[in-house]
């Protein structure tokens, strides 16, 4: 028995031919080994990339107490509670150019947003209730203690982590390591993706297409789904269902990259040696999958790279990907945050058919009524080859294991494609 499969035969639950799709995730993770090299780039070249150590602030942020308006800084034990105070105007502060002296009582220093508060000032008057008499700056009664001021350390502590490793840097951690004042952070190494198409029918584009051939388009949605997950692609092209080509492919994939991702050659229909072949070069399992689209697929170790072989149907294809591929790519890559999908639950617009016993992820459009409220329908035909279904799409329609039929109404879950398709 290969490694893959002793961790795997250990699930509760585990059955090969009838596997549940939250099984075949449980299976598939139990089995990955992440990234671990780790490099250092500039700020801004980390955005996507996947924190390798802990950012700890040296400094606070902001490093001093500032004025979060423009207007004045005052110390409030000068403010009569109940009646207008008459205060002496003693020089101004700016950002960036702070007032060097002290402020005595009786007095306030005109101050804008982000000058620091002038030493003996802890609040500061908005411009627009104030008055200008003369010398004099006239607040008026009400004014509190602390109004309007940023406190050094409110926004980052220092020596207080404020990012940990494994989470993915986006536009607002940039900014945060930015304003730490860090030029360079450590990411893992970006994951290496090898992917191919396999099939004597696909014909690539640009070629005319002859008799009995369909044009390669899974190899296109899947460079677009691994492009947008920031990994490093290795595009190897379609392969034949040719043990040579195949094994060759393999053994280049598997030498080259972290992860191999393959399209077709798993299914009931395909020539066994496909399988064979897989199974000689590696440690793969080939799993039915209790869900549709996406029935077959195989997943295990081929060399040092783990293998997804999923199904051929185009639809089948970006469902299995999504639903099983994704996040295992970017555990893979070092994330160790939740990378699930997010569902919501949103009214069925219409009767869905469904039987219990496996997970559909049905094609749907979200969108509102005349009066507002959102509601889900599927778009038309549900076919796995049907791939103008997922383009209509702006969801999955996520129908669960057990669930029968859905009536009009009926809440569903729906995962959004947006800012993911
Ligand atoms: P398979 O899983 O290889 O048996 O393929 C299942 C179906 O998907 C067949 O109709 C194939 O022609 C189609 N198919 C397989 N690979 C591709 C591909 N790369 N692009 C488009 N269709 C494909
Ligand atoms: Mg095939």
């Amino acid at each position: 028995m290969s490694s893959v499969e002793r961790i795997v035969s250990c699930l509760d639950g585990y059955d090969p031919d009838a596997l549940r799709v939250d099984k075949a995730r449980e299976a598939i993770r139990s089995c990955l080994v992440p990234v671990s090299a780790v490099e250092r780039v500039a700020t801004r070249s980390a955005l996507g990339r996947v924190l390798a150590e802990d950012i700890v602030p040296h400094v606070n942020v902001p490093a001093h107490d500032n004025s979060a308006m423009d207007g004045y800084a005052v110390r409030s034990a000068d403010l009569k509670a109940d009646a207008e105070t008459a205060l002496d105007e003693i020089g101004s502060a700016l950002a960036g150019r702070p007032f060097g002296g002290a402020v005595g009582a009786g007095e306030c220093v005109r101050v804008m947003t982000g000058a620091v508060m002038p030493a003996g000032t802890d609040a500061v008057v908005v411009q627009e209730v104030a008055r200008i008499a003369g010398d004099s700056i006239i607040v008026p009664p009400g004014q509190k203690r602390g109004q309007n001021v940023r406190y050094a350390g409110e926004d980052l502590k220092a020596g207080m982590a404020v990012l940990r490793p494994g989470r993915a840097l986006g536009p607002a951690e940039l900014g945060l390591i930015a304003s730490l004042g860090l030029a360079e952070v450590s990411v893992r190494r970006r994951l290496r993706v090898a992917f191919f198409s396999t099939g004597d029918e696909l014909a690539s584009v640009g070629a005319p297409l002859a008799e009995g051939q369909v044009y390669d388009s899974n190899r296109y949605t899947l460079y677009g789904m691994l492009a947008r997950l920031g990994v490093e692609l290795i595009d190897m092209g379609v392969v034949r269902d040719d043990p040579g080509q195949l094994e060759a492919a393999f053994r280049t994939a598997a030498a080259n990259a972290d992860a191999v991702v393959t399209s077709g050659g798993v299914s009931v229909g395909e020539a066994d040696f496909v399988k064979q072949l897989m199974k000689k070069l590696g440690e793969v399992l080939f799993w039915k999958i209790a869900m549709r689209p996406g029935r077959p697929m195989a997943f295990g170790r081929i060399g040092g790279a783990f293998l997804f072989g999923l199904p051929g149907n185009p639809v089948a294809v970006m469902v299995t990907f999504y639903q099983l591929v994704r996040e295992a790519l970017l555990f893979l890559a070092g994330r160790t945050d939740d990378c699930a999908l997010p569902r919501l639950t949103v009214p069925s617009a219409a009767p869905i058919r469904k039987v219990p016993g496996r997970t559909e992820f049905q094609r749907g459009v979200l969108a509102r009524d005349a009066r507002g409220a959102w509601s889900v329908r599927l778009t038309g035909q549900q076919g796995s080859g049907v791939l103008r279904s997922m383009s209509e799409a702006n969801c999955f329609i996520v129908l669960e294991h057990e669930r029968g039929p859905v009536a009009a109404g009926e809440p569903v879950q729906v995962q959004l494609f947006e800012g993911l398709v």
